[in-house]
């Protein structure tokens, strides 16, 4: 159903995007209509599209497309937000609008896709800007690096990985500008957001909130081709997902705020109070390995303001143990961390000044 690559001599035939849309949701992804010969979503109702700049829409509502209505009632509006993968709704988007590309929402099927554009263009000047963060080798020939497939795979080097083409299999798709799309499953229970660039030069990451446009989706530029035999998507490889986690792909969930068990009282006001507060609950909730440099720095920090007579040493003392058993440090290392840095602060007494004093 979904096109092989072709031989120039053949002649290319496109997919029933309907079809296309079923396959997709068979496999757990969620589609969207994009407008016909296009890789834009659909306009959505009066109500929910906002226009362009040049052409705003007056009957447009400003609302938040999470939770609207229309969704809910089966409508294609607000772009993947309406993504889905029911087949009877698939059936209807397309039946009314057969000839829509199909748009496959990353963050709801588990998708994360690595965008290798390859549309020549400068180069970055310096080297660093190529795979930000990355230490690459010395011996680059100037001139060698002239897309993202480059790119991707001199990172692929100094990493001593395989990709795609060798291992693992994967869908790779093949886009109108001779870009290439490494389709991944997010390892179990990891979610992901897109940063465009932020991995390396010409490599994009659709995840989260973006799409990407199904392998069949014929636009007026030229058809989204799967590259091979591979339709399966093989899970992220470790080693990428180390550095997608390293430029911020990866989104973590926010750790609840710990409730502080006791109230620091009698501990100074306005910016005292405030300092007393934030190293508590620095140290409070400081994960295992980082506990007792927290912990010591915590100590420091208000050792500074005992010797200024700011704030009473025992009862210092007695909070920050108090806040080392919440994190779960024990006792003697805590007590012992707690002192030297009471003492090395207290050498370094701190001048509060103006609205601070
Ligand atoms: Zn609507
Ligand atoms: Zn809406």
């Amino acid at each position: 159903m979904i096109s092989a690559p072709l031989s120039p001599y053949s002649r290319p035939t496109v997919p029933d995007p309907r079809r296309v849309a079923l396959w997709a949701a068979a496999r757990g992804w969620h589609v969207h209509p994009l407008a016909p010969g296009t890789k834009i979503p659909v306009r959505g109702c009066d109500r929910c599209s906002p226009g362009t700049k040049e052409c705003p829409n007056p009957q447009y509502l400003q609302h938040d497309g999470h939770g609207c209505e229309c969704i809910a009632v089966g409508r294609a509006c607000h772009g993947v937000l309406a993504a889905t993968t029911d087949p009877e709704r698939i059936a209807a988007w397309w039946q009314r609008m057969p000839a829509a590309g199909v748009g496959v929402a990353a963050g709801p099927s588990g998708l994360v896709i690595l965008d290798v554009d390859c549309h020549g263009g400068q180069p970055p000047e310096g080297l660093a800007e190529l795979l930000p963060g990355v230490e690459l080798p010395d011996d680059i020939a100037p001139g060698s690096v002239l897309d993202g497939r480059d790119a991707l795979a001199l990172l692929v080097e100094v990493r001593r990985a395989t990709f795609p083409g060798c291992h693992p299999e994967t869908l790779m798709v093949r886009t109108p500008s001779g870009g290439l799309h490494y389709w991944f499953r997010a390892p179990e229970g990891t979610v992901w957001r897109p940063l465009a660039g932020a991995l390396g030069w010409q490599l994009d990451v659709r995840a989260g909130s973006s799409y990407a446009v199904a392998p069949g989706t014929a636009t007026r530029s030229g058809s989204y081709t799967a590259l091979g035999d591979c339709r399966t998507v093989a899970e992220l490889p470790v080693w990428l997902a180390r550095d997608l986690d390293r430029t911020g792909h990866r989104v973590r969930p926010e750790r609840p705020r710990v409730v502080l068990p006791w109230r620091p009282r009698n501990m100074g006001s306005g910016y005292v109070a405030a300092a007393v507060e934030g190293e508590l609950r620095a140290v409070a909730e400081a994960q295992s390995g980082t506990r007792n440099e927290t912990l010591n720095r915590a100590a420091f920090k208000l050792g500074t303001l005992c010797e200024a007579g700011r704030l009473d040493r025992a009862r210092i003392a007695d909070v920050l143990l108090d806040a080392a058993r919440h994190a779960g440090l024990p006792e003697r290392e805590a007590e012992a961390a707690i002192r030297s840095g009471l003492v090395a602060g207290e050498r370094h007494p701190r001048r509060l000044t103006g609205a601070a004093a």
